[in-house]
Parts: structure tokens; C-alpha cells; sequence
């Protein structure tokens, strides 16, 4: 299955795509995680991408498409793969299709995550990530067992810059004006899936596992 998760930033994609990928095998294609990893590795795309990132907008979408069209490439992704915060834009969706279009594939499905407001600041804002293996937890609906410690790897947990309250409300303007959009685009191309995305992490996952089983069945 080649898959698609839209949603504002904090909707729980990330997460959600996790567990898709231990179910269904699927690997999760994570163009933030990529990003984070050039900026800790140094590398001349990370130095450049770390300024957008901070002050919470997009990274050119000439450097996010070259990024993701080296994975779909890679053997990996040859039974499917799931694009967690790609695309963002118009373009890096066209650029999307052509790619796959390329090697005559297409996208079986976008799923657009649904949190209210509310819900999308206050899972950012007590967001807490692992700056060496990037586990999620939150302070309140999934902390780590012990305090400011990552439960898979035991390093210290971080809040990320661009989760901080001032960041937060830019990311927010820029998926309205840039990311939202794309909910008409692939809707119009009979892609789309709505999912509600409130409740609990379990919750949440019992309606998105029931919709790709779905899927995977017609
Ligand atoms: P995320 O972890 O998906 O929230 O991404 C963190 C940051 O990485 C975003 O706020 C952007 O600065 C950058 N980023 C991630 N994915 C993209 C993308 N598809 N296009 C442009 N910038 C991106």
C-alpha cells in the first residue's frame, strides 16, 4: 500500500504511522525525521534546513522532493511505504504523482487526520521527543517511565525548538496556507479519507488500523 498521512502538525501522524509500519510492514517515510537527522549529522542540507525548521516553516520543496525521491526509490519501499509530512505543498504533491507515475504506481490512499485546534496545541506543546532514536512521549497523554527519560533508549527527552508556544502558532499559519489545501486537492482525486484523529493513541489506531485492513482486503 502507498499511503499518504495528512494532518496538521501534532495530529499524532508520526505515532499513528509507527504502529502502521510494526502491523502492516509498511516503512514510514518521515520527511521531518530526515530533516532532524541532517541537522544533528551537520550536514550542509541540515545547516541550511535548521533555519526554516526553528522559525516553524517549510524547508524548499526542492530539497524535501530530492530527500523523498531517493527513499521511494530504495528497495525498501517496493511493497509500499507510508509518507508521514510529505507532501506539504501543491507542488511537492505533483511531484509526488510524477514520481510514482515514473514507475507507473500511484497512491492507494491519502488519510486525513482531523483534531481540533485545541487538541493539535496542547499535543504539541507538551510534546517531549528523543533527540537520539526520536521516540515520542507527551507530559501528560504518553509520558516516558521515568521523567524526562526515553524509554527505548535512556537518553534525555527535549522539547523540539519548533514545539515551543511562539513556533507553534507560525507551523500552524503555514498549514493552513500551504499544507490545507492539499485536503481539496486529493479529494477531488477520489483519494481522500477522512479520520478522526481525537481520543486516545488506542483509539485513535483502532480506526485507522480498521480503515487500512480495509484497504488491504478489497
Ligand atoms: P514535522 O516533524 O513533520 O512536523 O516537520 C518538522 C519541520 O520540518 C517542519 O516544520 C518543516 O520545517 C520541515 N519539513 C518537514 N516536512 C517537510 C516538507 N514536506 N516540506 C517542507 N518542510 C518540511
Amino acid at each position: 500500500m502507498r499511503i499518504v498521512f495528512l494532518g496538521a502538525p501534532g495530529v499524532g501522524k508520526g505515532t499513528q504511522a509507527d504502529r502502521v509500519t510494526a502491523q502492516f510492514g509498511w516503512p514510514k517515510i518521515s520527511t521531518g525525521d530526515l530533516l532532524r537527522e541532517a541537522v544533528r549529522n551537520q550536514t550542509a542540507l541540515g545547516l541550511e534546513a535548521k533555519k526554516s525548521m526553528d522559525a516553524g516553516k517549510l524547508v524548499p520543496d526542492s530539497v524535501v522532493i530530492a530527500m523523498v525521491r531517493e527513499k521511494l526509490l530504495d528497495r525498501s519501499c517496493e511493497k509500499g511505504f507510508i509518507l508521514d509530512g510529505f507532501p506539504r505543498t501543491v507542488p511537492q504533491a505533483e511531484e509526488l504523482g510524477s514520481i510514482l507515475r515514473d514507475k507507473g504506481l500511484q497512491l492507494d490512499r491519502v488519510v486525513n487526520f482531523r483534531v481540533t485546534r485545541e487538541d493539535v496545541i496542547k499535543r504539541l506543546s507538551g510534546r517531549r521527543s528523543c533527540p537520539k532514536c526520536q521516540s515520542v512521549f507527551h507530559k501528560q497523554f504518553a509520558p516516558p517511565k521515568i521523567d524526562g527519560q526515553c524509554d527505548r533508549c535512556g537518553s534525555s527527552l527535549v522539547q523540539r525548538n519548533d514545539d515551543k508556544p511562539e513556533t507553534i502558532e507560525a507551523r500552524l499559519q503555514v498549514y493552513d496556507a500551504q499544507t490545507a489545501p492539499l485536503i481539496n486537492y486529493y479529494e477531488q482525486k477520489g483519494r481522500l479519507s477522512h479520520l478522526d484523529g481525537a481520543g486516545a493513541m488506542d483509539q485513535v489506531y483502532g480506526r485507522l488500523s480498521t480503515l487500512l485492513s480495509g484497504l488491504v482486503n478489497r
